[in-house]
């Protein structure tokens, strides 16, 4: 390990942490990222690598290749001088200053360090799911819902929670009918997000099911959803399938240094992205379950850079 102290080390290389990088590169923070290699399941660049279209990142009115956005942002940072490594962060140790950060291949010390590392959305991996995926299944309707694809057909949401309620409202705006496949008989989200949605005459419950398959070729076609009360399969219909079952912060490297709340996201201090550790910042959906969009991210990101700054100066 070099004796060297880095002045801020990123860990996570979506839209939060390459907007951190450009701004703490510029303030002449020389700041390290590491990108991961296919961490939490996903490759570096983040959760928008695995989608298509990007609708509604300001700057691209024709819409952006997610990949594309994200190798972009990549350029940005390299561009005022980031260095970045394509390696996951296996540990790191916030006990004592400077801060340990230790990836696959090599250990640094770090004066502030910067949590981009994100979430991962939960997905079911039925038959037919890997085919599909992008071609009517999404995992994320508030991103995907307005596309031309899913215009005036039947979309299915899997879930019960408030993601799933606020995303089947959602999409009946863009679908002419919106099922709900729910494995129980009542729903988890909050009771006012639940009138909501059951009030809204396109929306139909298909209450104590689970989607089994996907069905369709090159597009979905239809879903092939079993009741687990009668074990009677239905092939329902569809344009369009969207998982709303969750996600998983990628907080487990963590091991415990970093107060998080039940669900394992960062807690940061509101209107900040102070973690329970002085220096630590966290930025992006690995602290945020509700808002989770590149925009917001990026924002984070950015607040996140300017408060390592002011933390260094402070204190060194
Ligand atoms: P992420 O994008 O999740 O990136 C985190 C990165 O950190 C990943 O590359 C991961 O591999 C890496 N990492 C994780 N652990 C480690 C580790 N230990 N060491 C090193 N690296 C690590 N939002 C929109 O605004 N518009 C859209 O159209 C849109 N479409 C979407 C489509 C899909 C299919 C999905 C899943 C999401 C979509 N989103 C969209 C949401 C958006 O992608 C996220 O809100 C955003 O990417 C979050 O950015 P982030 O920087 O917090 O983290
Ligand atoms: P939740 O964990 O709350 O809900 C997940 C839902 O998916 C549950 O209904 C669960 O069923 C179901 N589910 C999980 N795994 C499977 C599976 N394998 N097969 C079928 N169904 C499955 O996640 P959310 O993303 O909805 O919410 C996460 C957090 O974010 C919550 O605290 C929520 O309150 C918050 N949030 C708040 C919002 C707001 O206030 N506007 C908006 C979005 C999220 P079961 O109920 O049977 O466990």
């Amino acid at each position: 390990m070099s004796d060297e102290i880095e002045k801020v080390v990123i860990i996570g290389s979506g839209p939060a942490g390459h907007t951190a990088a450009v701004y703490a590169a510029r303030a002449n923070l020389n700041p390290l990222m590491f990108e991961g290699f296919m961490a939490g399941g996903v490759a570096a660049g983040g959760q928008l690598t695995t989608t298509t279209e990007v609708e509604n990142y300001p700057g691209f009115p024709e819409g952006v290749d997610g990949t594309e956005l994200m190798d972009r942002m990549r350029k940005q940072s390299t561009r005022f001088g980031t260095r970045i490594h394509t390696e996951t962060v296996e540990s790191i140790d916030l006990s004592k200053r400077p801060f340990r950060v230790k990836s696959t291949d090599r250990e640094v010390l770090a004066q502030t360090v910067i949590i981009t590392t994100g979430a991962t959305a939960k997905r079911l991996f039925i038959k037919g799911e890997d085919r599909l995926w992008q071609a009517g299944i999404s995992a994320c309707a508030v991103c995907d819902g307005a596309l031309p694809i899913y215009r005036q057909k039947v979309l299915i949401v899997v879930g019960g929670g408030d993601t799933a309620v606020e995303e089947a409202t959602h999409l009946t705006k863009f679908g002419s009918k919106v099922v709900v496949v729910h494995r129980r008989n009542e729903l988890r989200a909050s009771k006012i997000m639940q009138k909501r949605l059951l009030d809204n005459p396109k929306v139909e419950m298909m209450w104590d099911s689970a989607v089994e398959e996907a069905l369709g070729d090159k597009a979905l076609t239809a879903v092939r959803v079993k009741n687990l009360k009668t074990g009677a399969v239905t092939d329902v219909a569809a344009g369009g399938l969207f998982y709303a079952i969750g996600h998983v912060p990628n907080t487990a490297f963590l091991a415990g240094q970093l107060t998080l709340d039940e669900t394992g996201y960062i807690v940061t201090k509101p209107g900040t992205t102070q973690t329970s550790v002085e220096g630590c910042f966290a930025a992006g959906d690995v602290q945020d379950k509700q808002w989770r969009q590149a925009v917001t991210a990026a924002g984070t990101g950015c607040m996140a850079a300017l408060e390592a700054e002011r933390f260094i100066h402070e204190h060194h």
